[in-house]
């Protein structure tokens, strides 16, 4: 499973998931791609892909990002105002499913609801 983010000047920055034995070791995709276009000065996102291996895309809605990502781009979206569109695909996109962060992660906690001290 890999993701790759969009940036509003148009760059692609993108992550695989890390799997490992510790779950908590491990690193999700979608993280992972965040992580990478924060590493080189880009924290505005556009929007986000998903690309899963076809036995992965359980159901109609794919194989969505697992709470804690949606909290992470949830923040993101809500630091710039920006609702981002997810799109999660199959590997021959056979089967595509877009959406957005808003509609996964409804009335989402956020930096708003942080003092400012803390962000
Ligand atoms: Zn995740």
């Amino acid at each position: 499973m890999g993701a790759v983010v969009l940036t509003p000047d148009g760059q692609i920055f993108g992550g695989a998931v890390l799997e490992n034995s510790n779950w908590t070791a491990g690193v999700c995709a979608e993280v992972a791609a965040i992580t990478d276009a924060n590493s080189n000065g880009h924290y505005e996102l556009v929007s986000m892909a998903i690309a899963l291996d076809p036995k992965d895309f359980i159901d109609y809605k794919g194989l969505p990002p697992c709470g804690g990502c949606r909290q992470v781009i949830s923040d993101c979206a809500q630091t710039y105002g920006r609702n981002i569109e997810v799109i999660i695909a199959n590997a021959d996109k056979s089967k595509v499913v877009v959406s957005s962060i808003e509609e996964l992660l409804p009335g989402a906690f956020g930096p708003k609801h942080l003092p400012k001290a803390i962000i």
